[in-house]
This record gives structure tokens, C-alpha cells and sequence, in this order.
């Protein structure tokens, strides 16, 4: 599978992508978890990019289409690969099929999830991740069941920087704007498909290995 996930911050692209990574081996490319591993890191691009995130704004695209890139030409990737939270504007959509046009292996699908715009404010004000394994809870629909403690891993679980009130209201509005115009840029492609994102998460994982023709 060569894909890419559309859909709103909160929507459960990166909980899917996991699902997928699990069952199917093909690498996810999660440029918001490259981020934030760049800015833990500390390095000269991690701090360049956390002025951006922390006020829930798009890192310059010149940051981020150098990372995919070089993720891209790993080996692993020639058997597929999951993009999650890539591209997230018309410019970056535009590169990355250059791009992969040059590698020999475009798209083959762009697959959005799809949450009432209502729903993604607790969603993402909810969400909580294990420092330790990544593994993501919901405070208020999928809770660990101990506190603050991951079910899998008992590692500590946090919330991200930019997933306070404020930083999700600005981001919300960033991908109205900049992203969500990418649904007509696939579309017109013919290469969308679409799964509801509301319920039971191995519910819609079900909905979306079929949308994909996955078994
Ligand atoms: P995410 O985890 O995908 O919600 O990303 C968290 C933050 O990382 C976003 O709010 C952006 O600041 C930044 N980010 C992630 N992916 C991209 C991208 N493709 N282009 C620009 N900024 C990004």
C-alpha cells in the first residue's frame, strides 16, 4: 500500500496508521512524530520547528519536504508506506508527487477519516500518549486503566504541547485553510476514499482495511 491518510488533527489517522503498521508491516511516516522527535532531540531543525508547533502553525515546508524525502529512500519503504500528517498543503501535495513520480512509486491511495468538526475539540483536549511506547488513550473515551499509566507498557503517559485549548483552536483553523482543500487535489486524482472516524476503533480499522481492499 502506497498511501496517504487525510483527515482533521484528532481524526485517528495516527491510531489507524498503527493498526495498519501492526497488521500489514508497511511503515507509517509521521512527520508531526518526526517533529517531535527532532525537537526532543534538540537539534538546530527541532528548535526551528517547535516555535511553529507550540503556536499550532505548519512548519515551513522546505523543513518538512527535506525529512520526507530522506524517509522516502529508506529501504523499507520500497514495500510501501503509510503518511500520516503529510501533505498538509497544496505545495507539499504538489512536491510529493514529483517526488515520488522520480522514485517510481506514487500514490496508490489517499484515504481521509472523517469526525464532526464538534467532536475533534474533545478528541484532541482528551488524548494522552505513552512516553515510553507511543501507544494513544482518550481521557474521556478510551481511557488506560490506571491513570496517567499505559495498559501496555506502564509507561507514563503525557499530553502534548500543542494539544492545550488554545494551540488546537489555531491549529483546527489551519487545517480548514491549508489542508483540508487537499481532498479536491486527491480527488480530482481519483484516488480518494473515505471511512466515518466515529465509534469503536477496530471498527473503523474493519472499514478502512476494506475501503483499501486489505484482508
Ligand atoms: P500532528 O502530530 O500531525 O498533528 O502535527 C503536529 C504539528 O507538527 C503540527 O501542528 C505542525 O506544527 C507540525 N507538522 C506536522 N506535520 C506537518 C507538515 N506536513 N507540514 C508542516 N507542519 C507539520
Amino acid at each position: 500500500m502506497r498511501l496517504v491518510l487525510l483527515g482533521a488533527p484528532g481524526a485517528g489517522k495516527g491510531t489507524q496508521a498503527k493498526k495498519l503498521v501492526e497488521k500489514y508491516g508497511t511503515p507509517q511516516i509521521s512527520t508531526g512524530d518526526l517533529l517531535r522527535a527532532a525537537v526532543a532531540a534538540g537539534t538546530p531543525l527541532g528548535k526551528e520547528a517547535k516555535f511553529y508547533m507550540d503556536k499550532g502553525e505548519l512548519v515551513p515546508d522546505s523543513v518538512v519536504l527535506g525529512m520526507v524525502e530522506a524517509r522516502l529512500k529508506q529501504d523499507d519503504c520500497k514495500k510501501g508506506y503509510i503518511l500520516d500528517g503529510f501533505p498538509r498543503n497544496t505545495k507539499q501535495a504538489e512536491t510529493l508527487d514529483n517526488m515520488l513520480t522520480a522514485m517510481n512509486m506514487a500514490l496508490t491511495s489517499a484515504l481521509s477519516v472523517d469526525v464532526p468538526f464538534d467532536d475533534l475539540m474533545k478528541r484532541l483536549t482528551g488524548r494522552r500518549t505513552c512516553k515510553a511506547c507511543g501507544q494513544m488513550y482518550n481521557i474521556y473515551f478510551s481511557a488506560p486503566k490506571k491513570e496517567g499509566v499505559c495498559d501496555k507498557c506502564n509507561g507514563e503517559l503525557f499530553q502534548r504541547d500543542d494539544d492545550k485549548e488554545e494551540t488546537i483552536k489555531k491549529r483546527l483553523e489551519v487545517y480548514n485553510a491549508q489542508t483540508a482543500p487537499l481532498m479536491d487535489y486527491y480527488s480530482k486524482k481519483g484516488i480518494v476514499k473515505s471511512v466515518s472516524g466515529t465509534g469503536n476503533i477496530d471498527e473503523i480499522f474493519n472499514k478502512v482495511c476494506k475501503e483499501l481492499g486489505l484482508n
